[in-house]
């Protein structure tokens, strides 16, 4: 019988699919039927493409024509939830549903069949003769039960060449077996015991725990300093949805950074997470994809990616450090992944925790109105306390050019070494210098392609551009003038930094954190532990440092540019600073020994500098948002930002010139457009990049105003469009 939920034989039924085609096609259901949801694979054109059967078919076309549906494909079918999710994400972000359905289909080899792999267990014989290799092969075995091993893992574990292990096969000492490759994750005990929370954690975790077991939807902001147990108290959440019976995702924004994350909540769980993030193995990234679907993984720490995954029973969404803006996904679909959070939460009933020691305005606007639970962890666990905050007047310093460690920080830093503790210089800015010079004719080196300076990295031997990513080696000539030896690098990168500290301190341990110059994520991580460990005296890095981490020893951090992200038009540059500058200090000062940090600045009374000085984090809020209310813009208003690319600069002034002149749809919302302008970056890749932003009030319907908008306008050749719903950066 046919329902709404199962499709027979020949009937019609709508499918979704990956490719670009504006919306579902008919197709009659395959042989055994198809229920709502299934992942399937349909004829298009000539090809075999991936599709989700959405619905029943409109039978808007010819019936003659419709061609059946492949097969369906051994995958969980798609949950109504996750359908509904994808629809309203698509709809807030103004994004077609097969680029959304990418997003959660984004596993290798979803239609192949349960692949196989050989594994070897203990046989029935005794080997005719015993080795000492032999021994270690059966030994490891016996200490392992009933886990069965890869002949790679097997030879490794035992410390054997393969052979070893065929030669005991031989001797059916040891079974060969075929089993399915992608296996269960280990389960995970909410018992094991947690630490003896404090009292404030211990009522944070307690009002969590009735969140998640409620089961119902609802977003709290935990905020606290860092340090202050957050993660301690969120791990308590995940262990209510674990005792519920259902799934935690715990997102991260810099998922390179989680190898200490990681073994704590391996301790805390007695098993290991899924790892969800672009390095993991495509074999890994299946084997989640499916777990997740079959409710056989229970907790993912993932990237912003990981929301997309197919989970069976999702009952928590953690967002640490919810302010980061690497949430917000700035190529392809243009997303917010702590906004989809919460829209996917409110979907499947489960609770969303907003972890920050400086949250995002929006966060904080939404407790302050009462949409969200605001919970406060207000001091440091134990004796470590927060950092002394001080400002390093660089007017007064006399400071030699191209140096940039001021005599003061120097003399602090010095204290420290003698003291045997860490210190951190931090520069947000990668690379060895952002400019590079010619002395003879002033050009500066810029990208091909973009209207970027192309920035040297003397790590890598090249020039790079921090827009496209493009880059060249370093030439001995200006491409100007062709003077030979001339160019000089101008301000300071990270990398310049090193070589500025290696010239002070030439007798410490100095390790440089940048993600050039690390092969792998891995490789960082491994640094990292490294110097939570004392392998380096003096540690110096960019935002990478700023995320998370916990440096024991460290007792004194130097930000060698406070004034770095105050300069610019950015809506949000004063709440980055703040929040960057805070992290930063957060570094200092983790365990008994106290920090201090120290901020060189040329403006010490600026208002956010003052901020940070006085440790005045409502205050700094409360000011931000009167500022932001009365100019009616975000979270107080709403915005939207067109980019309108293509290689022809006339051609893409004049279709924006077009939308500016066709306003109608926005100005019957009260909305106002701006622009058009050459984007902050007006070229990338050989692309000219023209902007226009939409204001417009906070309960207006935006989003079906700007698809009517910009339906009026026809892309011709290869100019693009791309709607930024919630713009964060303003590129
Ligand atoms: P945050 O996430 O706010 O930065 P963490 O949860 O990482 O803070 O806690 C900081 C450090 O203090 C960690 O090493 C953590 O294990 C420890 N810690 C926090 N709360 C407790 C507690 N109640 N008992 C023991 N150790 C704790
Ligand atoms: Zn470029």
């Amino acid at each position: 019988m046919s329902s709404p939920e199962f499709f027979n034989h020949g009937d019609l039924v709508a499918v979704m699919s990956t490719q670009p085609l504006g919306r579902a096609l008919d197709y009659k259901a395959p042989e055994g039927g198809c229920r709502i949801g299934a992942f399937v694979e349909v004829p298009l054109g000539p090809r075999k493409v991936l599709g989700v059967v959405w619905g029943p078919g409109k039978g808007d076309y010819d019936l003659a024509k419709i061609r059946h549906v492949i097969r369906v494909l051994d995958a969980a079918p798609m949950r109504d939830e996750m359908r509904s999710f994808l629809e309203r994400a698509a709809a807030y972000t103004l994004t077609p549903m097969p680029a959304m359905l990418r997003l959660a289909t984004r596993a290798p080899g979803l239609g192949d069949p349960p692949s196989m792999r050989k594994v070897y267990r203990r046989g029935m014989a005794e080997p005719n003769k015993m080795t000492d290799a032999r021994r270690r092969v059966l030994e490891t075995l016996d200490e392992y039960g009933d886990l069965s091993f890869t002949l790679k893992e097997l030879a490794e574990m035992a410390g054997v060449t393969a052979s070893v292990v065929k030669g005991l096969v031989a001797q059916e000492a040891l079974r060969e077996e075929e089993s399915p490759r992608d296996v269960p994750f280990l389960r995970m005990d909410p018992e094991l015991p947690s630490k003896a929370l404090t009292e404030d954690q211990a009522a944070a975790a307690a009002a969590m725990d009735e969140g998640v077991r409620s089961g119902k939807y609802g977003t709290t902001l935990l905020r606290g300093v860092t340090g202050s147990g957050k993660t301690e108290v969120y791990l308590e959440a995940v262990a209510a949805a674990l005792r519920t019976g259902r799934q935690a995702l715990v997102l991260l924004p810099e998922i390179a950074l989680t190898e200490q994350f990681l073994e704590r909540v391996q301790e805390r769980f007695g098993a290991k997470p899924a790892e969800w993030h672009s390095g993991a193995t495509m074999t890994e990234r299946r084997r989640i994809w499916r777990m997740v679907g079959h409710g056989q993984c229970q907790v993912v720490i993932g990237a912003r990616s990981a929301l997309f995954l197919p989970y069976q029973n999702l009952g928590l969404i953690v967002v640490d450090e919810e302010h980061d803006s690497s949430y917000k996904q700035e190529e392809g679909v243009l997303y917010n992944a702590r906004d989809m959070a919460v829209l996917r939460a409110a979907i499947c009933g489960a609770q969303v925790v907003l972890a920050s020691a400086t949250p995002s305005l929006e966060t904080w606007a939404n407790a302050e109105a009462g949409k969200y639970r605001r919970l406060d962890l207000t001091s440091r666990f134990g004796p470590a306390v927060m950092p002394e905050m001080g400002a390093i007047d660089m007017r007064a310093e006399g400071l030699k050019s191209d140096r940039w460690v001021s005599p003061t920080l120097q003399a602090e830093v010095n204290k420290r070494l003698e003291r045997g503790e860490q210190a951190m210089l931090f520069i947000n800015r990668r690379g060895y210098a952002p400019i590079t010079l010619c002395r003879a004719c002033g050009h500066q080196i810029g990208c091909d392609d973009c209207d970027a300076r192309m920035v040297e990295h003397r790590f890598l031997k090249r020039l790079v551009c921090h827009q496209c990513g493009e880059s060249k080696p370093m030439p001995e000539a200006c491409p100007n003038c062709e003077a030979v030896g001339k160019l000089a690098p101008v301000g300071p990168g990270v990398e310049r930094l090193g070589e500025e500290a290696a010239a002070i301190w030439p007798d410490a341990r100095i390790a440089t954190l940048s993600s050039d110059m690390y092969g792998s994520a891995r490789a960082l991580k491994a640094e990292i532990a490294g110097i939570a460990e004392g392998a380096a005296d003096i540690v110096i890095g960019t935002q990478l440092v700023a995320k998370g981490h916990n440096f024991p020893n460290l007792t004194l951090v130097g930000v060698i540019d406070a004034d770095l992200g105050l300069q610019g038009s950015d809506l949000r540059a004063a709440e980055r600073t703040f929040q960057l500058m805070r992290q930063v200090a957060g570094r200092a000062g983790r365990a008994e020994a106290p920090g201090t940090a120290l901020l060189q600045t040329y403006q010490p009374e600026h208002p956010v500098i003052r901020a940070i000085l006085a440790g005045d984090e409502e205050g700094f809020w409360r000011a931000e948002a009167a500022e932001r209310k009365q100019a009616g813009v975000p979270p107080y208003g709403r915005m939207a930002g067109i980019i309108l690319s293509g290689p022809d600069v006339a051609a893409v002034f004049e279709a924006g010139n077009l939308l500016a002149r066709q306003d109608g749809p926005l100005r019957r919302i009260g909305a106002q457009v701006f622009g058009p302008a050459p984007a902050p970056i007006a070229r990338v890749r050989g692309r000219h990049r023209v902007r226009l932003l939409v204001k417009a009030e906070k309960t207006a319907p935006l989003q079906d105003a700007l698809a009517q908008w910009v339906a009026q306008v026809r892309l011709k050749g290869e100019l693009r469009l791309a709607v930024d719903i919630d713009p964060q950066s303003f590129y």
